[in-house]
């Protein structure tokens, strides 16, 4: 009885390579008795096979290793020179941030710092009225927000543990 699955073209490519498993020939042989769709299939790619054996090898020129060398050097080059320009740009931006806020003088400065400052404290000052607002809540529903807290925070530690487990199984 001939195997049903027919063969795969990588296969056929081993086959005829003989880089296959004997058992795995046997079948290919079982197979190409009853199936002439296969057979064809072995056939083309043993003809290209021949075709591509008669085919001079191509020589590369003699300098090309070391003309690919060049190439690479030169990227290379090209790029460690564009990180050195973009850090000389940053250099020059920072210098003269620092120069025209000490020629300008604290005056300059003192306002916009005192600005963010301000808004700073204000950001606090609100932070502390939610505060003041949300403890009682907080403390009258504190069973509902453990409750709610447990059933959303242990499927969600669970789900992240499975999504870590294969990630250690991987480097194992
Ligand atoms: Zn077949």
């Amino acid at each position: 009885m001939t195997d049903v699955r027919h063969i795969a073209e990588d296969e056929a490519q081993l086959y005829l390579e003989g880089a296959i498993e004997p058992s795995e020939a046997e079948r290919i042989d079982g197979h190409l008795a009853g199936c002439t769709a296969c057979q064809a299939l072995v056939a083309s790619f043993e003809s290209l096979s021949e075709a591509l054996s008669g085919l001079p090898l191509a020589d590369p020129p003699p300098d090309f290793t070391s003309a690919v060398m060049a190439r690479i050097d030169e990227r290379e080059l090209a790029r460690a020179s564009e990180r050195l320009i973009a850090f000389g740009v940053l250099a020059t931006v920072c210098v003269s941030l620092v120069v025209a806020l000490s020629l300008a003088g604290q005056a300059a400065w003192a306002p916009a710092l005192s600005a963010v400052s301000s808004a700073g404290v204000r950001a606090l000052q609100a932070f502390r009225i939610t505060s003041d607002v949300l403890s009682p809540v907080v403390s009258a529903l504190r069973v509902e927000i453990i409750v709610v807290a447990a059933v959303v925070g242990i499927p969600l530690t669970i789900a992240l543990s499975r999504l870590a487990t294969p990630r250690q199984g991987q480097v194992a």
